[in-house]
Order: C-alpha cells, then structure tokens, then sequence
C-alpha cells in the first residue's frame, strides 16, 4: 500500500483561502503524470484557475463522487522542487499566511498566471519523416528547394537542428522555408536560449583588479574563510567604507570553484548600476540580476538561470531570496538593519530572516553586512548566536568624519538653514570639493496653509496634510496616489493668503541655488530617481568631481561612494526622534551615521552637521560621544526594561475598513470571542487605531500581541485566524497577520 492507493492530488492556488483543494485525475489517466511542483488548469467554482500540485493523498475530506478532476497540466517538468515546497510551507506556517498564497508569491509573475517557462525562444529547423523518405528526383523541378531539403538530411545525420537565422545567412530564403514546411518535409521547432547580456543576466567581466588588502580585511577574511563549511550566521560589522564589499568579493572567490552558488541580497535604494558594475567586473561567471525594475519577462529568465545553475552569483532585491538556488553555497544580506528587507503588505515576510532559515536548512554560511547593526543582530551577536566580525578603519587613506550637533533652538534659520550650514557649505564649495544635504521628505513644502483661518490643505483618504510640489504645481499626499492643483483660496474662508510651510528637497533645491547660483545642485529624491537616465547622469556629474551640492532623501544614504564629497549637512531629523514607534530611535541613529558615512570616504577630511530641536536627546548625544555601538547598547537597555523585541516577541493583528469603527469594533469583538484561547503567557495591547487611523480611505486599527515564547505567541495568533476563517462572512474588514512587525505605530 503505498502511492497506487493515492487518489487525491492536493492542489494550491493563489488565494486568501488557508488550505490546499482536493482534485482527482482526469478520466483514465495516472497520478504520477501530475508531477508535484508542476502547474495544472483546474476549475475552481465556474472559472478556471492555474494550480500547483502539492502533494498526493488517499483521502479526501470531501465526498470522492464530489471531487472535481484536473483539466490539464501545464509543466511535463516540474518548475518546483520539493525543497521549494517546504520552505513555502515554513513560512507559511511562520507567517501565518496560506500556504497556497505564499506559494504563488515566491513565483515569478509570468509563472504565477500559467504563463510558458520558455520566455526567449529561437526557431530551428530539421527534416521531417515524409522529408527524409522522399525521393531527391522527385524535387528536380525546384533545384533550390531540393537543396535546402538535402541541407537539413544531411544535418539529420548528425541528430541536428539548424536554427531559421543559419539557414537564413547560408543563403535559403524565407520563402523557400515556408515552402517545404507546407509541403510538410520540414518541421519548425522552437527551443529556448539564453539570450546574451540582458539587464537581468549579465555576463561578468574578470578584470582581476587586485587591491592591497587592508590588514583588518585580511584578518576578516581568515575568520570567515574558516567558516564557509556549515552553517553559522556571520555580522561583519564594519564601518562605513570600511571596504565590506571587498570582503564579500574575496569570499565569493573561495566558493565559486567549488561550483557553488552565491545569494547577494541588497536593499532596493542600493541597487544602483554602479553596484552591479562593481560585482560584473570582477567575475568572469554568469550574474543574475533581480529589481524592480525589470520585466516579467526578465525576471522569469534570471529565475531559471538559477534554477538550472546558468548563473552563479545572484544578486536582488527582498524577493530574490525565493529563486531556486540548488547549489547555494553563501548567503550575503548586505545592509542588513535595512527596512526594506521587510515585506509590509500581503505576504509580510524577513528576507533576512527567511535567508538565515535557508541557510541554516542547507547547512550553509549566510553573512549580515551592516555598519549599523540591526538591534536584533547586535542582540544575537551579544548572546553569541552569530559570530561577529569587525571592521573599524576605513579603507585607503579615509577616516571617519568629523560630527557637529548644531542646537538651532531660538536661532534664526534662512528657509531651514542656519548660519553655521551655510558657512560650511560655503567653504566646502570655495575648497573645491562637493556637499551632500539631507533631509527626508520631498516635494516643495509638507504644509499649505491659510494664513487668516489656520486651514491646511489635508488628504481626504488619508489623516495627513498633502505636500506641495511646485514644480508640477501639485498637492499631492505621500501615503496614497490623491493629488490635486495647488489651491489659489483657501477651502475654509476663501482668503487668497496662503503660505507653504516647512521644506521639502525641492525648496532646499531653490533656497541652495539662490545662494550658490554658480554652483551646480542635483535633487535626489523619489520624484527625479524615476528616471534611469537621470540617475547615470548625475552620477557622471558627480563623479568628474567638480564642486557641487547634492540635495536629497534617504536614496542617498547607501551604497553610493562619491570620493570628493566631503561635508554632509543634516537638516531635519526631529521628526524622527518623537515618533510614538518604539523603533523609530533605532531608526534614526541608523540614518544618521550611513547618511554621515558618506563624507570623507576617499583623502579629504569629512565633515557632518546636525540641526537640531533637541540637541539633548539622551541617544542623540550618546551617538555623538561614542558612536552608534554604544547608543544601540542605551537603547537595548530600555528595551529589556519595557519588554520589547529582541526580549520578548511580537505580532500584530491589523484590520481595516472603509468604514470608521468598523475595524476597530471586528477586533474588539474577536479578541473577546477568543478570550479562552490566549495563551497565558501572552500580552494583549489594543485595539488601538493606528496613529495615521486612516490611510488611502481606510479606517485603521490593531491589536499588538506580545510573548516571551514564541511558540505561544504564534498559537494564539493561529487561535485569531482559525477564529476569523471560520465566520468570515459576518465581517467587512479586511484583516492581516504581521509576525517580527518592524513597523508598530
Ligand atoms: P563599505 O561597503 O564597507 O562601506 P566599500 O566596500 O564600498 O565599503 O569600500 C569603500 C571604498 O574603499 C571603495 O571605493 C573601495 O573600492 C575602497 N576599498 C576597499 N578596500 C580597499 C583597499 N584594501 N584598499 C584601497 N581601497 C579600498
Ligand atoms: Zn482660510
Ligand atoms: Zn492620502
């Protein structure tokens, strides 16, 4: 008794529905010609869905006459191992999202909609049985034709096909091909190929560019190379421009020869042409590239490449930790305290966090490379989970900058800046070097307001105020796609005295120019990073390393490394310091010093300047004095004494409605519903509103669930979704699971 006597093929589809469908085979036909972890159509109600098999079973909850059976398969190979399967079910079952749905979200986009596996594909030619029997006499009447057929006999010989563009450049013509293919001698096959340099497989170029190791990188080097032969989680906790990459390059060079595949995991801001250029010039190997940039197409193409060990080394964004790598030999998370490794919607998923479970699974080193260690990771370092790897000098002749906090309490700002920033910026310029300013938000101004009744210009959808762009001359809301013309009244009292208050890079930009109008200003933000060519363009400026000033958001705080920058002026981080999210410290004093670390990174000395409200924030100074080590050490002390993560886990219920209330009312009235099956050992907080109740029109609200052990916190939230799934009906909210939340307010 053992896989003849399963009848029932388990079958996931994309949907918020948590569990697996019941389907037989089609008429006649055997269960093995479902291989699991291929595609199948089936039909699902009265549509038709695109299916994975999962799994066999004998039994079915459902009555056997009932089962519907399978229309087609798709894949004659499966796409998916089965290892792929089981990391799905991990996470969904760490997630706690349906396995099915989570499935679909570690596809590629044309996979996912039963698109074809072969995305590039090349015509080829050979002979058919009909041509390969026919008489050569019986074509004297059209020479060319009968060449052509002798052509491809010949090659027939050999078991080859000749591909349309061959035939083609040996001097038979299209319509000579069509010809014997409707005369049926020839058949046409189309067969996939790898197509050369696309923007998502990019052949490496070994250049053998070989610097002298500083003597921290040898040593960090001995270390690591030591440990690639199992699993271990490594933070190689360097500063910035400390030379991390470099290391990454060295140890990727160890496990290459051994045919091994290498995952680089890189924030989305990060992945700039300029990083890519770096990995391709020292690898002759193959190099998947995965952002958001690329197409369906693209992406499904360094998706196989990984899958059938084409490329090598792998490097992408937060997704790209779900390509199939059967030979993964390293995992890197570059950048790892990085936020956007963290999925916030649907699927809510660590890509760092999945990536040590990888690791770990496939008893392999994953490396976490940070200048700012994660709170996590720190604490885990400290407890000696990871082992820890430091970098303390920067490479060649840099040295970390010099920091000034300038208190601009009771101070006179011109649009935002103080005398002292522009007196620095000023001598920067005049000694021919180049000035990062930094402030996180853009648009012109964040608030339009009436100057006789107070109005200010808010979103309908969203409990924000709309930014002023002015250049577009738009108002338009950060949280959600609302926009509309910049109002010349005011909405309340019609006065036509408004004032836009606050700063945005693009008031910056303009305030800079009148200032230094022979000098060059380049905005980077959201708004002009739209455009790709604008991104080479300005680094081209930047990089001829004629004095500028450089205005932008948080894009310009990573992985960028412009060698005559060398005073950086931070304008507003308040904000950042007030905000209600217990992580948000952690946050800022992250900020602070990749944005800091982009001064002084080649000869010239650096210089980084702090405006700021409150200049006595007990974190701030500590950063100040000691650097961020012993602010994050403060800061892991006030969690242990508030109970927050890393000493204890989190999960959050959210729910939102178009309704106001509603949400809240859903998570009032299950919370009491599922009273008896909290854990104990379980902390319940809320339902609160979210601090921004609503967002893009929908009504807010969570319950934050806290334990000291995991395992009861993940039992009572299954004990929520168990409770919701069963009377989903009765509720209009919309509801989701956040495990390991990294945004809580
Ligand atoms: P990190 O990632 O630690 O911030 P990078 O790897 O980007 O630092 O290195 C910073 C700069 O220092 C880069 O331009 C890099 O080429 C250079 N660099 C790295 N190692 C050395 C070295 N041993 N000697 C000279 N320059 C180096
Ligand atoms: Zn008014
Ligand atoms: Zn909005």
């Amino acid at each position: 008794m053992s896989l003849t006597t399963n009848k029932v093929i388990k079958v996931a589809i994309s949907s918020p529905i948590d569990s697996l469908f019941d389907y037989t085979p089609d008429n006649g036909k055997n269960i093995e010609e479902y291989p699991i972890g291929s595609r199948v159509n089936i039909p699902f109600g009265s549509v038709n869905k695109i299916g994975i098999v999962v799994s066999y079973s004998n039994k079915s909850e459902i009555d056997f006459k009932k089962l519907k059976s399978i229309k087609s398969v798709i894949d004659s190979e499966p796409i998916i191992e089965e290892e792929f399967i089981e990391l799905a079910r991990w996470i969904s079952e760490y997630y706690i999202h349906p396995l099915g749905d989570t499935l679909f979200n570690m596809l590629p986009n044309i996979l996912r909609k039963g698109g074809s596996y072969d995305t590039y594909t090349k015509s080829f030619w050979r002979v058919s049985k009909k041509g390969l029997n026919l008489p050569l006499e019986s074509m004297s009447r059209s020479p060319k034709q009968k060449l052509l057929l002798e052509f491809l006999r010949d090659k027939n010989f050999n078991s080859q096909e000749i591909s349309e563009i061959n035939l083609i450049t040996k001097g038979f013509n299209k319509e000579l091909i069509k010809k014997l293919s409707e005369k049926e001698l020839i058949k046409k096959i189309e067969k996939f190929y790898y197509p050369k340099n696309t923007q998502s497989l990019i052949d490496g170029k070994n250049q053998n560019l070989n610097l002298n190791l500083t003597g921290e990188q040898k040593k960090s080097i001995n270390i690591i190379k030591d440990k690639l032969n199992s699993f271990e989680v490594i933070l190689l906790d360097g500063i910035t421009g400390s030379g991390k990459t470099e290391i990454y390059f060295h140890i990727i060079k160890k496990i290459l020869p051994l045919m091994k595949q290498v995952l680089v995991l890189i924030p989305e801001i990060s992945l700039t042409p300029q990083t890519i250029q770096r990995f391709t010039e020292r690898f002759p190997e193959k190099i998947a590239i995965f952002h958001s940039g690329l197409n369906d197409k693209e992406r499904l193409l360094a998706w196989r490449a990984c899958k059938d060990e084409t490329a090598k080394i792998i490097i992408g964004t937060r997704s790209a930790i779900f390509t199939p790598l059967p030979k993964l030999g390293l995992i890197i998370i570059d950048e790892e305290h990085d936020s956007s490794y963290k999925q916030n919607d649907g699927l809510h998923y660590s890509a760092r966090d999945i990536g040590i479970i990888k690791a770990k699974n496939q008893n392999i080193p994953i490396i976490l490379g940070t200048a700012t260690p994660s709170i996590e990771s720190y604490h885990n370092m400290i407890k000696k989970k990871y082992s820890h790897v430091i970098l303390r000098k920067r490479a060649g002749n840099a040295k970390l900058p010099n920091i000034q906090i300038c208190d601009i309490r009771n101070k006179e700002l011109h649009h935002g800046f103080s005398e002292q920033a522009i007196h620095l910026i000023r001598n920067t310029l005049f000694d021919g070097k180049q000035v990062l300013v930094f402030i996180n938000r853009r648009g012109y101004a964040p608030v339009l307001m009436c100057q006789d009744c107070g109005w200010n210009a808010m979103c309908p959808e969203c409990d924000s105020r709309l930014t002023i762009h002015r250049k577009q001359k738009l108002l338009r809301c950060h949280h959600c796609n609302f926009h509309s013309k910049i109002m010349e009244k005011c909405n309340n009292c019609h006065s036509s005295n408004l004032v836009c208050l606050g700063q945005g890079t693009q008031r910056n930009a303009e305030t800079l120019q009148n200032l230094f109008p022979k000098f060059p200003i380049i905005r980077i933000d959201r708004d002009t990073v739209k455009n790709k060519n604008y991104i080479e363009k300005y680094i081209r400026k930047i990089n001829t390393g004629q004095p500028l000033i450089l205005v932008g958001t948080q894009m310009l705080s990573k992985g960028h490394h412009f060698p005559r920058l060398s005073t950086v002026v931070i304008l507003d981080i308040d904000q950042g310091l007030y905000n209600p999210d217990f992580r948000s410290e952690e946050k800022v004093l992250q900020l602070l010093t990749q944005v800091s670390g982009r001064a002084g990174r080649s000869e010239y000395e650096g210089n980084v300047l702090i405006q700021t409200y409150v200049p006595n924030n007990p974190y701030l100074s500590c950063w100040e004095k000691n650097g961020y080590h012993e602010a994050v050490f403060e800061i892991l002390k006030n969690r242990e004494f508030y109970e927050l993560p890393p000493f204890t886990y989190m999960g959050i219920l959210r729910a939102d409605s178009k309704n106001p209330n509603e949400a809240r009312e859903f998570l009032e009235k299950i919370t009491k519903q599922n009273k008896t099956n909290i854990n104990e050992n379980c902390q319940i907080i809320g339902p609160i509103p979210l601090i921004m109740e609503k967002k893009a029109g929908k009504h807010r609200a969570q319950i934050i669930i806290k334990s000291k052990n995991r395992r009861d916190l993940h039992k009572t939230l299954e004990s929520f979704k168990i409770l919701i799934n069963s009377n989903k009906k009765n509720y209009r909210v919309r509801w989701s699971i956040d495990i390991d939340p990294i945004e809580v307010s």
